[in-house]
């Protein structure tokens, strides 16, 4: 690999259009060279549109393009393994979407390959690139709230119409709201903290959206090896919440608004004996910043912020919670 980083995508997805074709261009020296769709008059279409140069309807065929140093993996979730035991296999690096698969087992051999071929692996978690969770992680690293006893997530949302398909309707995709949203939860609350989710209980709830055996609300509890509860509150259906993280500790209490999100936007106030303040940050874009985390790693500058083990994490994490709530039991969490 030069100085210069080709991408591949894998899928014709609309986060790639959203979000990370422009991500990816916004670095110097990367750019997206190639897409694969397993539908090639959607794969030629894709690239029309956004102006890439090479489209493939074979996973194979992209993965010998030679211009292909990485690929960006966002089809629908029962993909990814294969798909990035591939790339592997091709030598090509990967960063992966969430959840990675299907199965922490499945996962965990995705990482696996990943080291043995010695490229590097990353996982698509996006909000921990968010200014205002890196500046919570500072000010709970630095003692602002004393010891964490409490997180609050609420990440209660409603679907986009055009997003409304897989996600409330195919399991064997990975849908449902716990695998879409709460993973994500867990790894901007593990990022936070600095702690290992260890347990879970909760409750889901099929209101108006999804079908068949997927959950469009969940509420759920998940206990962290540093002593803290986290509350966690996702779902597809709720037109009119806003978001939000609150960390309450022995010291001080920190309001997040506006901060489960994509776009680079949200508040923090920070309340102690002293009174209450506002927190400052400069938002910055969080693709891009992910992208660029990533970039500095396959230049072997660095770590991929979120790794492929992140990704382990965080589905451990949300398969735990599907669990509980379709179990009615407390799940330990199984990282292996
Ligand atoms: P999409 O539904 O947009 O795309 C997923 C797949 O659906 C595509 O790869 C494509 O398959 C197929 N597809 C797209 N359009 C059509 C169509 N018209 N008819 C039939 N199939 C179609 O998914 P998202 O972009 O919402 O999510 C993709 C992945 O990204 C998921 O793993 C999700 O969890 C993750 N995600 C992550 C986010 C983040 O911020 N980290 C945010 C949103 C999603 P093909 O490639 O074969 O054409």
């Amino acid at each position: 690999m030069g100085t210069s980083i080709g991408w591949g995508l894998i899928g014709a997805s609309n986060i790639a259009r959203e979000w990370v074709i422009d991500a990816i261009r916004s670095q110097t020296g990367q750019d997206v060279v190639a897409i694969v769709s397993s539908d090639a008059a959607r794969a030629a279409e894709y690239a029309r549109s956004n102006k890439i140069a090479r489209h493939y309807s074979e996973v194979d065929a992209l993965l010998a393009d030679a211009a292909v140093d990485a690929v960006y993996i966002s089809t629908t979730n029962e993909h990814h393994k294969r798909q990035c035991m591939a790339a592997a296999s091709a030598g090509k690096h990967v960063l992966c979407e969430k959840p990675l698969a299907l199965s922490v087992a499945d996962a965990r051999e995705m990482v696996a390959a990943c080291a043995t071929a010695g490229v590097v692996m990353g996982t698509n978690h996006h909000l921990r690139h968010a200014a205002i969770h890196r500046k919570l992680r500072e000010l709970v690293q630095s003692g602002a709230i004393g010891k964490p006893l409490f997180a609050r997530v609420f990440h209660a949302v409603y679907l986009p119409a055009h997003l409304q398909g897989w996600r409330l309707h195919k399991a064997s995709a990975g849908g449902g709201v716990v695998l879409d949203i709460t993973c994500h939860d867990a790894d901007t609350l593990r990022f936070i903290l600095d702690a290992e989710p260890l347990e879970a209980v909760g409750l889901s709830q099929q209101a108006s959206l999804a079908t068949g055996e997927l959950e469009d609300g969940v509420m759920a509890v998940i206990r962290f090896d540093d002593g803290t509860l986290a509350q966690v509150h996702d779902a597809f259906t709720v037109k009119h919440a806003t978001t939000g993280l609150e960390l309450h500790g022995t010291e001080g209490s920190l309001f997040a608004r506006d901060v489960m999100t994509q776009r680079p936007i949200g508040e923090i106030t920070l309340r102690t004996s002293a009174g209450e303040s506002s927190i400052g940050v400069e938002h910055q874009n969080l693709y891009q910043r992910a992208l660029g985390a990533f970039g500095s790693a396959m230049r072997g500058e660095g770590r991929a912020s979120a790794s492929g083990e992140d990704g382990v994490r965080s589905l451990a994490t949300a398969l735990a919670v599907q669990e509980a709530a379709r179990t009615g039991r407390r799940v330990a969490i199984n990282y292996s």
